[in-house]
């Protein structure tokens, strides 16, 4: 049944419906111009044999009338015109026949078209004859002496039958033109329809492999057109929905492992606790690292959290002077550094840059550098915040005189969960995921991340974020 619903059978059937109809009006028209063309000139030719022979005869059907050398007459013009002549007098009664054994000779002729004539009109008429099975047209010419008195008629018939096979061989053409042209186009339509249904079954079949969870599909993109746009956005969308879901796994097995290795520590602790005899002081100690634990994955779950946040939300931007807010912000710090033995000072561009943010975000992005300046490098280091105006972007520059990046790792450094050394990080409390909370920030905002680092003389990590318009 789908299949009279398909593409294909419909657009093949409408060309095919369409084309016969086509056909069909054209074939009328053009059969009826035809065969009154050659109705008319075979009447022609005949009213004009009937004149001629008329002339001829005129002043012949009078008085003492030979019969014998009219029909011989008749009989020649018959040959001339390949049609039956024959003359009557004024009452209708045949004095010449060209078929002379078996003809109508001395017979009256009671015909429509030999009384109209004998009124003085020239009458043809159509009809079938019984005797030869033929149709045929009759011709009545009035015969007229010089004073225009009606003597008698000439009466020719003639068969059609050449006329109407050679209208039969125009009707034979224009039936098989017609099929013909049918089967081109319904040979046409059912090609055209295979290249334009071909690749969309090709997606619907793709698609349905991405349904049952098969999402690396990829489409041959053939053309330009309409459906070769269709299929590339398709291999994009499975492209992206394909990393999406790796990356989603991928995610969640790094989020099983962060949150193993506290539980872990957490449950040797809490057992030891349980199953020795401690000092009060051992004890205490004990229960300080179950709370650095606890606290760990407090952060943990804090930091997914402010990820999954950023995801679904639009936040309302304002306008925000850059300069005042990073100096609210090092002031805020000043005894965080001082207690760690680090020098937090700034250096910001002379007049204030304005930008447009979210300013908790734009916060947790400062923090988050601030932080792991602050875990990265050793007591009398220095940590410098800049700001800087770049044609239309703002610029702020983290900079510390830490441990520095090794320069293979600085292109991971933005993915979740990525540390350079994993011992250092989690000592200082650190998630893994503070660089992707700043990245995915900076992004929403429009803006650019990116770091300098030497392993062992420090970082400089930079975010450029667009003026506000003035
Ligand atoms: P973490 O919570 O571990 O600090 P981040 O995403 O903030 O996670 O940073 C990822 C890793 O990048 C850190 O583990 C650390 O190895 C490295 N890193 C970040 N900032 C600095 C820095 N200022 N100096 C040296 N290494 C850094």
């Amino acid at each position: 049944m789908a299949r009279f619903y398909s593409i294909r059978f419909r657009l093949t059937t409408s060309f095919l419906v369409i084309i016969l109809a086509v056909m069909v009006i054209i074939s009328f028209f053009l059969y009826s111009i035809l065969e009154r063309y050659y109705i008319d000139n075979f009447t022609d030719n005949l009213e004009r044999s009937g004149f001629l022979a008329a002339d001829f005869v005129a002043g012949q059907l009078t008085g003492q009338v030979n019969s014998v050398r009219l029909s011989v007459l008749a009989e020649n013009m018959s040959r001339q015109s390949q049609a039956r002549v024959l003359f009557t007098d004024q009452q209708a009664l045949v004095i010449g026949d060209s078929i002379r054994v078996g003809g109508l000779l001395n017979q009256v002729l009671e015909h429509n078209d030999i009384t109209a004539a004998l009124g003085g009109n020239v009458s043809s008429s159509i009809s079938y004859s019984e005797r030869i099975e033929q149709t045929v047209m009759h011709m009545a010419v009035p015969v007229k002496e010089e004073n225009n008195q009606i003597t008698g008629v000439v009466f020719l018939s003639a068969s059609l039958e050449e006329v109407y096979r050679t209208l039969n061989d125009i009707r034979r053409f224009l039936f098989f033109a017609t099929v013909l042209a049918m089967g081109v186009v319904g040979g046409g339509s059912v090609a055209l329809a295979r290249r334009f249904t071909g690749p969309i079954e090709e997606l619907t079949f793709a698609a349905r492999r991405m349904a049952e969870g098969k999402l690396d599909q990829h489409l041959e993109v053939r053309s330009g057109d309409e459906i070769g746009r269709l299929a590339e956005q398709f291999n994009l969308m499975a492209k992206r929905l394909d990393y999406y879901t790796t990356n989603l796994k991928k995610f969640a097995a790094d989020v099983a492992h962060e949150v193993r290795t506290p539980l872990t520590t957490m449950s040797l602790l809490t057992k030891a606790l349980k199953e020795h005899e401690m000092e009060p002081d051992q004890q205490r100690e004990f229960i300080d690292d179950l709370d650095n634990e606890l606290e760990r994955l407090v952060a943990l779950v804090n930091d997914l959290l402010e990820l999954s946040r950023l995801e679904k939300n639009q936040v309302e931007l304002e306008e925000i002077n850059l300069n005042n807010f990073i100096n609210d912000l090092i002031t805020d710090n000043q005894y965080r550094f001082a207690a760690a033995g680090l020098d937090l000072n700034s250096d910001l561009e002379g007049h204030a840059l304005i930008i447009k943010a979210a300013p908790l975000q734009l916060r947790q992005v400062l923090s988050n550098l601030l932080d792991n300046a602050l875990n990265y490098t050793d007591p009398g280091g220095k940590v410098t915040v800049s700001l800087t105006r770049e044609d239309a972007e703002a610029v702020v520059k983290v900079e510390d005189s830490g441990c520095g990046i090794p320069e293979e790792d600085l292109t991971y450094i933005f993915e979740r969960f990525f540390r350079v050394d994993k011992a250092r990080s989690r000592e200082g409390g650190g998630t893994g995921l503070g660089l992707a909370i700043v990245s995915e920030i900076i992004a929403k905002h429009n803006g650019r991340v990116w770091v300098e680092s030497e392993e062992g003389s420090g970082s400089r990590f930079y975010f450029a974020l667009p003026l506000a318009e003035e």
